[in-house]
């Protein structure tokens, strides 16, 4: 395996010069644009990795996978999807115009910034720094880690330049969508998006999805196979942005991307894998990312449709 990820990296690392790095939060502009690295966690073999493992960069919207598989194991199913859809949409992860425009004015789905919004909101805790220990712990359960930090200068820079993230949290407030202390909530969620973390953490992440809940390197009972198996279904649906569809054509594994650089895949039954590639395209995500996962999907015939 650790050959067969070398040669992807090889074959596929040069493509970030097609993409750029995020710049709309000023501290992800500071990024290795070209640092490129893959990892497996193959559910019988473990885990093995090429390129910039150690590279580290923030989960940004793949902790939105996080949030979602704490909030249903907290508060259900029903809860959850009473307060945000299921459905893809074909705009952008932070559009406005959707949740204004389509009645009853909830976020389409969990993934995209509205609805991880509203998910943080139904978390059974008052304060934000309770809901982000929640978070947090959830992702290091999930990812095999003791812990997993907050980048404060990503969390610093994000806070500041959050104008469309507070609009889209304000106006759900204001049709009566989102209960409780929207600065609060808004505070966890920037810290959410500001956790840090390796490929390899999230191929272990994705594998403990693709393990039915149980992460196959701490033997952990995580969550449960119906949540994992939600999760993976919303990723496969609406986990890389405007392009899922696409992917799902392309690569075809339930996968979620963030700006920060990262993708998590879950190839049921199988394995997770985790890339890095802060190098992103026109709608989020990484160029180099994928280029590695549309590759291995190919070698290791890994697509589930
Ligand atoms: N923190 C980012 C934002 O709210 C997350 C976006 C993403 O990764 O899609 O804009």
């Amino acid at each position: 395996m650790k050959e067969l990820l070398e040669t992807v990296v090889k074959d596929c690392g040069y493509t970030w010069r097609q993409g750029q790095v995020a710049t709309y939060i000023p501290e992800l502009a500071k990024a290795r644009a070209d640092a490129t690295g893959i990892a497996v966690c193959d559910l019988s073999s473990g885990l093995s990795g090429a390129g910039d493992t150690d590279f580290a960069f923030t989960m940004q919207s793949v902790s939105k996978v996080v949030s979602l598989a704490l909030a249903l194991s907290e508060c259900g199913e029903e809860k959850v999807f009473s307060a945000v859809g299921m459905d893809p949409l074909a705009d952008p992860f932070n559009s406005i115009m959707r949740l204004e425009m389509d009645a009853p004015h909830r976020p389409h789905n969990p993934l995209i910034n509205s609805g991880a919004i509203v998910v943080l909101s139904l978390l059974p805790w008052k304060e934000s720094s309770q809901r982000i220990a929640a978070v947090s712990a959830m992702a290091a359960r999930m990812t095999g880690r003791k812990a997993v930090a907050v980048n404060e200068a990503v969390y610093l820079s994000e806070k500041g330049t959050s104008d469309r993230n507070r609009a889209l949290a304000w106006f759900l407030k204001s049709v009566g969508n989102l209960e409780g202390d929207i600065e609060d909530i808004l505070d966890a969620y920037f810290r959410q998006c500001s956790l840090e973390v390796t490929c390899e953490d999230l191929a272990v992440l994705g594998a403990t999805l693709a393990a039915d809940g149980t992460n196959p390197v701490t033997g952990e009972r995580v969550v449960s196979p119906e949540v994992a198996r939600v999760v993976r279904t919303i990723m496969a649906t609406c986990g890389m942005y405007d392009g899922s569809g696409e992917f799902a054509v392309s690569v075809g594994i339930p996968a979620k991307s963030g700006v920060g650089g990262g993708i998590a895949a879950a190839v049921p039954g199988r394995m997770g894998i985790g890339t890095c590639g802060p190098a992103l395209d026109r709608k989020g995500n990484s160029v180099a990312g994928l280029a590695m996962l549309k590759r291995l999907s190919e070698e290791l015939k890994l697509r589930i449709y």
